[in-house]
């Protein structure tokens, strides 16, 4: 069957392209393929030869996979509906150009009688016609040598030809062009996806898709030529049928099930992925029992109607070492006789190397910081000590560099501190102690500790704040994210200037803001200062220490109490920095 070999092809050739093996070693692959049966891409990471993130990277598989896997089935269905051309080519656009991201799409089919092609495309959203040479373009190129173009810049291809442009009044700069062919390998045209959205290239994984797409589209189009109307069980069946095909070689697992067919759709790397041992046919009965072995029961269930939704996990496999499987669902259209059963389609994402290279990681931040902590924190007693002349009076030029060396520790200091704090975070080994808080006092000592702080730097640190009913909040924790944003207070608001820290209790819960005039941050700027390592980019920022972490923490901290943090500026004249903490109650 073509669809087989050419996604095989395909995808072989996708990795060659990219060098990231070489002829022998897929060479080596394809003959263990045919001894295993498992996917390509499973093979080569089992040799050795590559990584699963590498394929990734090649096919580009991105977060919803799962939606575009079940938007390619569900459109698979419905151009089977199609009984006449009109509906049939319009759908086939509308489709192609949603799965693909994309602005446009144009279809160019042969007419052998006529040597020329039918250019058919959307406007105004009527479907209309017009004639072109054979050899015409992008289109004449792919459908004479059945290769793929995929361009950034049509206009910098010679093959390009701006008439469709001028005829549309468009402008075309991606393009993505594949041959249309029959079950046979015969060409029967050429379809065409135009401008990805949001100034993207279509990737590899899009001419996978599209590809796909296109068997889809030209089973569909040689039945309606043919006037042959399928049975929808048939139609049905055979549509499964082609979908095992096309996600044969895919590196993610992928499952297809519905509530009352017998067919479904698994390909070789979910076996892989969870270790079932099965011939290569598999019906529907076998595949909830396996499901259900793997701890995924809840699906067949959700068939049932026993559960309402499925949502994603990760399942933990040991087969005999340990696997860890990213589940993902979306619902299908399972339309069969005309009514809508259930069905839904399941990706599985091998995640075990993403999770242990994770887990080391932090392991090793975790002891890295650690053993920094301890030196560090050394040094700045013994400049603290040097500083407050406990051994006597310094010199000038002593002092200052005194104070040079006690910069640069405290800024050591600040960011291994931070270091820890992402990488407890993020393996979570440290719960929230929430308990009833005195914010007052909090505030009251936090602000004390930088005095020091506000005369070195000749700025004003006003303590506003009224008396307040408890929070319900980790003290530590919020603690550190009071002093995070007065540190920005600091490093942002030049001499004589003013931080002022005021409260104003609500009916629920206590607003905490750390006011300056100083640099002050634009509205474009208000959201992404608080994601990780995000830095502004100006003259003012660059004179300071930092990595842009200080605020991704505070959200972190704050949220995790179930407050809020957001920031109020109008572009200069400083920075007003707000947060809630829930009353306690
Ligand atoms: P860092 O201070 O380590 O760079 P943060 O996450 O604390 O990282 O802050 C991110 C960015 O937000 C800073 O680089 C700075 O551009 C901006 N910013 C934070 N606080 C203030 C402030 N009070 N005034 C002006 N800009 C600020």
């Amino acid at each position: 069957m073509i669809v087989k070999e050419e996604n095989k092809q395909m995808f072989g050739q996708l990795l060659l392209d990219k060098k990231i093996i070489n002829q022998k070693q897929i060479k080596e692959a394809l003959e263990v393929q045919k001894t295993n049966g498992k996917a390509l891409g499973n093979i080569l990471i089992d040799l050795g030869y590559t990584t699963s993130d590498l394929i990734k990277s090649v096919l580009n598989i991105t977060r919803k996979t799962e939606q575009k896997l079940a938007h390619l089935f569900n459109t698979s269905i419905g151009m089977m509906k199609c009984i006449d051309q009109a509906s049939l080519f319009k759908f086939i656009m509308t489709e192609a150009k949603r799965i693909l991201e994309s602005d446009m799409c144009n279809l160019f089919l042969v007419d052998e009688e006529a040597d020329e092609f039918k250019c058919v495309f959307i406007y105004n959203e009527e479907v209309r016609e017009i004639r072109l040479p054979l050899s015409n373009g992008l289109a004449g190129y792919v459908a004479k040598t059945s290769e793929t173009i995929k361009l950034e810049d049509a206009y910098q291809s010679p093959l390009f030809d701006p008439e469709l442009d001028n005829n549309l009044g468009y402008k075309t700069s991606t393009v993505l062009c594949i041959p249309v062919k029959q079950q046979s390998n015969k060409v029967i045209g050429a379809i065409q996806v135009v401008n990805k959205k949001g100034k993207g290239r279509f990737t590899s994984y899009d001419e996978w898709l599209l590809k796909s797409f296109a068997i889809f589209a030209s089973n569909a189009i040689s039945m309606v030529s043919a006037g042959k109307i399928k049975n929808p069980k048939t139609r049905f069946a055979e549509n499964m049928n082609m979908f095992n095909l096309a996600v044969e070689n895919l590196a993610e697992g992928v499952i297809i099930i519905t509530q009352d067919d017998d067919a479904v759709v698994v390909n070789p790397a979910v076996k892989w992925m969870l270790g079932w041992k099965i011939k290569k046919d598999i019906d529907k009965q076998e595949t909830e029992e396996l499901l259900e072995k793997s701890g995924l029961g809840k699906i067949s269930k959700w068939l049932r109607g026993e559960v309402d939704s499925l949502t994603s996990e990760e399942i933990t496999i040991q087969i005999p070492e340990v696997r860890v499987i990213k589940v993902e669902f979306s619902e299908i259209n399972g339309e069969i006789n005309y009514e809508r059963k259930k069905g839904c389609l399941v990706v599985f994402k091998d995640i075990t190397r993403d999770k242990k290279f994770d887990q080391v990681k932090s392991e090793f931040i975790t002891i890295a910081s650690h053993e920094l902590l301890s030196p560090i924190t050394s040094m700045k007693n013994a400049v603290n000590l040097l500083l407050q002349e406990m051994l006597g009076p310094n010199t000038d030029s002593q002092k200052k560099f005194l104070h040079i060396i006690n910069d640069g520790v405290e800024y050591l200091s600040n960011l291994t501190t931070t270091l820890l704090d992402i990488t407890i975070s993020e393996i979570r080994k440290v719960p929230l102690k929430r308990e009833k808080v005195d914010l007052d006092k909090i505030i009251k000592s936090t602000i004390e500790s930088q005095w020091f702080k506000a005369e070195e730097n000749k700025v004003s640190l006003i303590n506003n704040n009224g008396s307040h009913p408890s929070v319900l909040a980790d003290s530590n924790r919020t603690r550190q994210a009071l002093l995070n944003l007065l540190d920005n207070a600091f490093k942002f608001t030049p001499h004589g200037g003013e931080i002022v820290v005021s409260t104003k209790s609500t009916e629920d819960e206590v607003e905490i803001s750390v006011k300056d005039n100083g640099a002050g941050i634009f509205l474009e700027e208000q959201d992404k200062i608080f994601e990780r390592f995000y830095q502004v980019e100006n003259a003012t920022t660059k004179k300071h220490y930092g990595i842009g972490l200080g605020l991704s923490i505070c959200k972190d901290i704050i949220e995790a109490q179930g407050g809020r943090i957001w920031v109020e500026s109008k572009g200069r004249g400083g920075s007003n920095f707000v947060f809630t903490l829930p009353l306690y109650k």
